[in-house]
């Protein structure tokens, strides 16, 4: 799962109407942030509040918030720290604190930003507009102080899911899709478990009727979210004995099923997962993809480490031979699947030869796509509370480093198997850079880049690789008239 480095901003709504009040939502972290973000702009919309993408006129602000590292934190405070100087000049401006920061540290945001109105836990997102009325009535009481009118809310006991199908889909051609909230794992450096609390899968009926919704607003893509995304299903009832049986444990829905189900809907063209876990890989998952050809053969499925003992300790649940055999079951049935990972260097207790595993992992799995952290110690978490963080900052940076560059070597290989080859890509957008270039993503997931004509854009092509590099393909559409000299 990447994390985005730098902060993302809400998507421009349409036009307000007049006097309507403005609301900017700050993005920080994973897609599953990014998705909560718009579903919580769709709930100011339906109360008649328009978006903005500037936070000087905005008349709320808030801050969707990652924990998973210590400097997604500090981000955080840092920009809302320098808020201080706005709320002062403007009052009324209502301003909060969502997502997994305000699950993790509750009433201590109060206490480092004390301009701060209000903090929305991670299940507490289809209550902010009625928070903000709260903030507000409770401002205008006689004898308020800003102490007395902020509101906090952290419980986890509701469900966040919410029907945003009642007001109209404004994402674009692509959107994200959580198809459960929360984790039922319990990684001993994670703290997510913390932040989203149990595993809650969303009904397959509803998943469709979003996916529908989304379709008929312009989505031609679709990425669907989960910490583990093919346990889906895990946490329902068993069916009953007459009613309908689905592929996942004891009949229940899986992932399987849903993905199934979204190949038939008309109009959608690409299915994309992020992030898997190795323990619920299973052959029906993995038939369904084979079946199902608008399922992008790209998946996700962290690895984390190359050594069995740094697994344990990290209590993954899987060591290297279980991990090997659920991805042979995927290459066997999905011969041209492509795996990515992510990987923490410098977990308790690695030592040299651990590390050399990780790095001999990555050259035997032949990873497409790697994303490499450094173990950050996360306060409350087993890993920081019963192991030593033994590694050093200069050792971490140097593993860091060298698991990178075996990254780029072993992702340029892989992009360079293919080339030659004439594949399927689906075109996603112009390139900024050069206004003659269509970027899109080939049917394994690999970057690709073509020139040709802004009206591909949200098409099928086949493109003919002609040149590789680290991080992606580029070549011609076969039926492109060739380009004198190339
Ligand atoms: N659920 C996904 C999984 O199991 O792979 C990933 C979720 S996590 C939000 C995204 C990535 O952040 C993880 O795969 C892990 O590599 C990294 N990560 C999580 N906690 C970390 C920590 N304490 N220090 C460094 N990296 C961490
Ligand atoms: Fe965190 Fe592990 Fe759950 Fe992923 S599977 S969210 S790493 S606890």
């Amino acid at each position: 799962m990447s994390i985005t480095r730098h902060q993302t901003r809400s998507a421009p709504g349409p036009p307000a109407s007049p006097g309507a009040p403005l609301v900017h939502v700050v993005t920080f972290g994973c897609q599953m942030n990014k998705y909560d973000s718009e579903l919580v702009e769709g709930r100011f919309r339906r109360r008649g509040y328009a978006t903005t993408d500037s936070m000087d006129e905005a008349d709320v602000l808030l801050f969707n918030t990652c924990s998973v590292r210590d400097h997604a934190e500090e981000r955080t405070w840092s920009w809302v720290g320098e808020l201080k100087r706005a709320k002062e000049r403007r009052p009324d401006l209502v301003i909060g604190i969502m997502g997994c920061m305000a699950q993790r540290v509750e009433e201590e945001v109060f206490k480092r930003a004390g301009h701060v109105d209000l903090v929305a836990g991670t299940r507490q997102f289809q209550n902010l507009p009625h928070m903000v009325d709260q903030v507000r009535e409770r401002r205008r009481a006689q004898g308020a102080t800003h102490a007395t009118s902020r509101l906090i809310a952290v419980q986890t006991d509701e469900d966040v899911c919410v029907d945003r199908t009642d007001v109209a889909f404004e994402g674009g051609s692509h959107a994200y899709l959580a198809v459960m909230r929360g984790c039922d794992l319990s990684c001993t450096y994670c703290i997510v478990p913390t932040t989203r609390g149990r595993v809650r899968s969303r009904k397959l009926e509803d998943l469709l009727k979003e996916v529908r919704w989304m379709v008929a607003g312009g989505v031609r893509v679709i990425t669907l979210l989960g910490q583990t995304v093919n346990s889906y299903g895990e946490d329902f009832e068993p069916p009953a004995a007459d009613a309908v049986r689905g592929t996942g444990r004891q009949g229940r829905a899986s992932l399987a099923d849903l993905l199934r189900h979204l190949q038939e809907v008309e109009g959608l063209a690409r299915i994309r997962l992020i992030t898997l876990h190795p323990a619920y890989v299973t052959r029906a998952f993995a038939e369904a993809i084979r079946d199902c050809d608008k399922v992008e053969r790209f998946l996700p499925l962290p690895a984390q480490a190359g050594s069995d003992a740094i697994l344990r300790g990290m209590k993954r649940g899987y060591n290297l031979d279980l991990y090997r055999r659920r991805a042979d079951i995927l290459r066997e049935i999905v011969p041209d699947i492509e795996l990515g990972s992510d990987w923490i260097v410098g977990f308790p207790g690695e030592e040299e030869a651990d590390f050399q595993g990780t790095l001999d992992f990555l050259e035997e799995q032949q990873f497409l796509v790697n994303y490499v952290f450094k173990y950050d110690p996360r306060p409350g978490t087993h890993a920081d509370e019963r192991l030593v963080n033994s590694v050093s900052d200069e050792v971490k940076k140097e593993r860091h480093r060298r698991l990178l560059d075996a990254a780029e070597r072993v992702q340029r290989r892989r992009c360079e198997r293919v080339l030659g080859q004439e594949v399927p890509a689906w075109l996603e957008r112009v390139s900024e850079r050069d206004a003659g270039l269509l970027l899109g993503r080939t049917l394994s997931g690999m970057p690709v880049s073509c020139p040709g004509p802004a009206y591909w854009v949200n098409s099928w092509r086949t493109i003919r690789l002609d040149s590789a590099s680290s991080f992606g393909v580029a070549g011609f559409e076969v039926n492109a008239p060739a380009v004198a000299g190339s």
